[in-house]
């Protein structure tokens, strides 16, 4: 995998949204489990960066269910 700060020095000229999505992934780690149910997480998700609920919690919290 490139190196993230690379990308973006690459980018910096001409690609404004590259930079905002590597800035993204080192946001937050995120959790191996969901906070709320301790499902696991997939590692997809993961990778968004400052995760902590499985897809489902999200939704329902995103509803105000929880
Ligand atoms: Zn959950």
């Amino acid at each position: 995998m490139a190196d993230c700060a690379d990308i973006a020095n690459i980018a910096i000229e001409n690609n404004l949204s590259s930079r905002l999505a590597c800035r993204v992934n080192y946001q937050q780690a995120s959790l191996l489990e969901c906070e709320f149910c301790g499902e696991m997480i997939p590692e997809q998700r993961r990778k968004l960066g400052g995760v902590t609920r499985c897809m489902n919690c999200q939704v329902a919290f995103e509803q105000g269910l929880k």
